[in-house]
Parts: C-alpha cells; sequence; structure tokens
C-alpha cells in the first residue's frame, strides 16, 4: 500500500498543520489547492499549463466521466492521469454531488440564498426534479440525453475504481441549508450507511484489481450547519472499519454556511483522527482558505477559479475585477503586478480586454491560467507561512489587502 499522510508543522494555538499525503503518483505538499478537471480537463487549459502553475493535484468528477466517455474507456486508457496526460496525483468525487445538484435542479447548491427557507423539496424555478433518493441508492436522469441511471454505494465505488484517482470519496447524500432538521439527520444517518457499503466495495475491488497501484477512500462528513451531526458523522465515519478496511482520509462536504467555515471544521476536525488528511469540496474564497486551514483543513478543491475567469473575473491580491470592463481597454500591464504566472509575464490587461470583447477562446485560456495559479499560490504561501510560525501575520496582512476596497 503506497498511500500515507505525515504531518509536518503546526499552527500555534490552532488544530492547523502541514503535512505531506504520499500518492503512487507523487506526494501532495498540504495545505494544497486542487485544480477541478471535472470531464478530465481543466476548462480551455493544457495538463502541461496546469502543472506549470503549480498545481500539485486534479480532480475529476466521477458522475461526468461515467455518462461521458463512460468509466470502462478510462480504464483502459490505463487511469485518468494516462488518460489525460497529467503524470501527478489525482482525485475522484463520489458523484453524489452531481447526481444530487443536478438532479434535483438546483442551480447552485453552495451558494444559495436560503433566506431561512426550510422545505425538503424545493428546486430551482422552471426545472423539475431530476433526482430520486431512496435507501439503496439515488436514481436520477441524466443532463446530457436523458436516460434514467442509478448510482448505489457499490456502483459509485466500481465507476472510481476504474477511473483510476488516487484518492476517492465515498458516496454520500448531499444535502442543501434548505433542508429541515429532521432530513438532515436521516440523511446522515443513511450516508453513514452508505459509507460502510463503500468501505466494504472498496475492499473487495482493491483484491480483485491488485495489480493496479492502491486507491485512497475518504469519507465523507456531511450533517449541515448543526454541530451535534457533524460531530456524530464524523465520528462515527472515523470508527468504522469493515475487516480491517477503514478510510484514508476525510472529506468535509455539503452545504456550509460562509460565516461557519472555520466553525464547521473545527467540530469536525475535533473528531478526526489526527495522522489522515482532510480535504474540503468547493472552498474557493481566501477569507475561507485561512479559516479552514487554521482549523485544520488540508486540501481544497473548487471550480470557482476557473469558471469566473472564463467570465473575465481576475483575482488578485488586491481583490477581484472583471478585465472586459472599460477602465482596462488600454491597460498594457499585467493581469496582476508582481504575478508570476506565465499570462501575466507575457500578455496585458488590454489584450485579455480585446480577447474577452471579441469573445476570443484564447481569452479564457489566459485567464484560467492566472487565476488558478493566483490560487495555488495563496495556499502554497500559506503553508509556508506555518511551517516559518507567521501564519496569523499573514493572514492579517494577506485579508487586510484583498478585502481593503470592498
Ligand atoms: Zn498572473
Amino acid at each position: 500500500m503506497s498511500f500515507s499522510f505525515e504531518v509536518r508543522e503546526r499552527i500555534d494555538g490552532a488544530p492547523g498543520r502541514t503535512g505531506v499525503i504520499h500518492t503512487p503518483h507523487g506526494d501532495i505538499e498540504t495545505p494544497a489547492f486542487i485544480a477541478v478537471g471535472t470531464k478530465a480537463t481543466v476548462k480551455a487549459v493544457l495538463p502541461e499549463s496546469v502543472a506549470e502553475l503549480g498545481a500539485q493535484a486534479v480532480l475529476a468528477n466521477a458522475y461526468h466521466l461515467y455518462l461521458q466517455p463512460g468509466s470502462d474507456i478510462v480504464d483502459e486508457a490505463g487511469g485518468l492521469g494516462r488518460f489525460m496526460n497529467w503524470p501527478g496525483p489525482t482525485f475522484t468525487d463520489s458523484g453524489g454531488f452531481q447526481v444530487m445538484s443536478l438532479g434535483a435542479g438546483f442551480k447552485k447548491v453552495l451558494a444559495m440564498d436560503t433566506a431561512g427557507l426550510q422545505d425538503d423539496d424545493v428546486i430551482a424555478d422552471g426545472k423539475t426534479r431530476r433526482a430520486h433518493v431512496d435507501e439503496d441508492g439515488v436514481t436520477f436522469v441524466s443532463h446530457i440525453n436523458g436516460d434514467l441511471h442509478r448510482f448505489t454505494p457499490e456502483v459509485s465505488m466500481r465507476i472510481q475504481h476504474e477511473l483510476g484517482a488516487d484518492i476517492m470519496f465515498a458516496f454520500d447524500e448531499l444535502t442543501t441549508l434548505m433542508n429541515t432538521r429532521d432530513y438532515q439527520e436521516s440523511s446522515v444517518e443513511r450516508t453513514h450507511r452508505w459509507a460502510e457499503r463503500c468501505l466494504a466495495e472498496h475492499r473487495r475491488l482493491t483484491a480483485a484489481r491488485a495489480d493496479k497501484p492502491y486507491q485512497a477512500l475518504f469519507g465523507v462528513v456531511q450533517g449541515a450547519q448543526y454541530e451535534d451531526l457533524r460531530r456524530g458523522a464524523a465520528r462515527g465515519l472515523a470508527e468504522l472499519d469493515v475487516e480491517g478496511q477503514s478510510f484514508d482520509g476525510f472529506g468535509i462536504g455539503g452545504a456550509l454556511e460562509k460565516s461557519m467555515v472555520g466553525e464547521i471544521t473545527g467540530w469536525v476536525v475535533d473528531e478526526l483522527p489526527e495522522d489522515k488528511p482532510r480535504h474540503m469540496l468547493g472552498l474557493s474564497e481566501p477569507d475561507d482558505f485561512f479559516a479552514a486551514i487554521e482549523m485544520g483543513g488540508d486540501t481544497f478543491d473548487c471550480v470557482n477559479p476557473s469558471r469566473v475567469a472564463r467570465n473575465a473575473a481576475i483575482y488578485t491580491a488586491e481583490g477581484r475585477y472583471n478585465v472586459n470592463t472599460a477602465p482596462h481597454r488600454r491597460s498594457f500591464i499585467p493581469l496582476e503586478e508582481d504575478c508570476d504566472c506565465y499570462t501575466c509575464a507575457h500578455y496585458t490587461r488590454a489584450y485579455l480586454h480585446h480577447l474577452f470583447k471579441a469573445k476570443e477562446m484564447l481569452a479564457s485560456t489566459l485567464a484560467t491560467i492566472h487565476n488558478e495559479r493566483f490560487t495555488v499560490r495563496l495556499v502554497d504561501n500559506i503553508r509556508a507561512a506555518i511551517r516559518s510560525g507567521d501564519f496569523h501575520a499573514y493572514r492579517d496582512e494577506f485579508l487586510g489587502r484583498f478585502y481593503a476596497a470592498r
């Protein structure tokens, strides 16, 4: 078994730490931001560029690759990394998020305005429910062609073993902040039963595919904004053991109210073993990184940096701006002064402004390289600050500058 994790330095007076995740395809120094390549591509950017901008690993999505091209094809290609020409470590998420979020028709599950609403059957305007959860799994309609499919813990494990990523996630039920407390409770219990089935199937598939590199499996802690549910879910997953097979790490998932990112991470981390890595799904804003890392988060992924880049939104140490707006038409300076990315070394805001206005594809490529580099570098710098004992000073300085304009 060639998966392991070691803790290195710690933040004074907090659970946060640096560490190294060892995988069959290389090491990940943590904390680390993991680039999202949903369909086995970080949209608009060559895998070579993703490596050059410093991303240590890529995360793809089991739901999307199962529907297209099919996980059996990725398996035949030699696994996700080989298929997409990414030699480093890879992650796949379980598909649960997409099954539930695309299926139920929510526009944006993590960032929606709940406004105190609590209803287990809310769907976005103009959409119909496309996913149905039962005790055994989820039946859903493909967003591509309307075909009916079914995911169960066993199906998700088979798909993820075929995709061959170094780190996989147990199949969980995604709830939203809109769900009632009763529903969150029964969902956490169901996710625990599914986690147990994932471990059993993972154990079976690992033995059946003993010629392949070991794939690590992370359990996913749900429980929304409720402390007792989060703690109970984390403790339950940490204790799970199916004939000697336990989780190699943990994901912290589900609806996170922005103001509670640090607090929820703290509850969960408090219940999880110290010697296993923790991945947080869907964080991308600088203040969220600092809050989560301080409380013990190790790795993070989010589509946001590349998604907003394709809409001309540019991250800088001084905050975010839109390069397609009038002030940048004659701005012959880089997207961000002092940025070390390929885009900033060779191109100007005026050129990017022109590419976006002319709807040229290169606009997305160049903007994505910058935003991904910004995010990777931020988390790298936080890691360096923990090592040198300067976490809090770096946090105050960075966030003061980033949010000063607001
Ligand atoms: Zn740049």
